[in-house]
């Protein structure tokens, strides 16, 4: 299981979901504390951003630990934005080790994250073909393949778990998904968080540090946050 992390809010650098805090991506991705699958997140990790300068989000993923990427850390510093996600990689046994297998997988103004596993064949009628041969990728093309036919961000991923889920009783479907001006998030089978600040909300596989404020949020819902709040719905 991998572990990913979002904020939604006033502007922020990537350092805040990475480096800065004292068990951010960098830490998780050696010594993830929550973890139930999988030891270290070391197989690659991403993030990804947005920018006035583009429609699309920037994105950065590589197929590498995350603490080996010695540009990474002045990149983060700058990178900044009112949404940002990023995401670390413990590969499923048997899925392939390549940056087309790492998140965020990207379409359009969306940025998807997975945590978990599913098997393949429970995902591969939902979409016409993925970027890797990854469960994650086909579950990232079967959300976008929803997307494009006008469902928001939480219903096509709660339309992608109900159906990968019903397919595969054994399915980890922790999916969390944003598009610049708001997150969404599945919890099916994997922990996740939500801190709410004054000025945004961090949603993540497991608390960043050990300050207050840390909610779990329960297994089998759906959680939604915008400019207008936090709402989490059973699934
Ligand atoms: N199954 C996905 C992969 O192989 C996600 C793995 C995970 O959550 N550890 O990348």
């Amino acid at each position: 299981m991998c572990r990913h992390a979002a904020w939604l809010g006033a502007p922020r650098a990537l350092s805040t979901l990475i480096q800065d805090p004292g068990h951010g991506l960098l830490a998780q991705s050696y010594a993830p504390r929550r973890q139930r699958h999988g030891t270290v997140n070391a197989d690659g990790f991403g993030m990804g951003w947005y920018d006035a300068a583009r429609a699309e989000p920037v994105r950065y993923r590589r197929a590498i630990p995350m603490w080996a990427d010695a540009n990474l850390p002045a990149l983060a510093q700058v990178a900044r934005a009112g949404c940002l996600l990023g995401a670390v990689r413990c590969a499923t046994v048997g899925m392939p080790v390549e940056e087309s297998a790492t998140a965020p997988f990207t379409e359009g103004r969306w940025l998807l994250s997975h945590n978990g596993r599913v098997e393949r064949d429970a995902v591969r009628a939902l979409a016409d073909g993925a970027e890797s041969a990854c469960d994650s990728a086909w579950l990232a093309a079967a959300v976008f393949e929803r997307l494009r036919t006008g469902p928001d961000l939480g219903e096509a991923l709660a339309e992608v778990v109900a159906h990968a889920g019903e397919k595969d009783p054994g399915a980890r479907l922790n999916l969390l998904a944003c598009d610049g001006a708001s997150i969404a998030a599945t919890v099916w089978g994997d922990t996740l968080f939500v801190q709410r600040h004054q000025d945004g909300v961090v949603v993540a596989s497991e608390p960043l540090d050990d300050l207050p404020g840390w909610q779990a949020v329960p297994d089998r819902s759906l959680l939604l946050a915008s400019p207008e709040g936090v709402r989490v719905q059973p699934m």
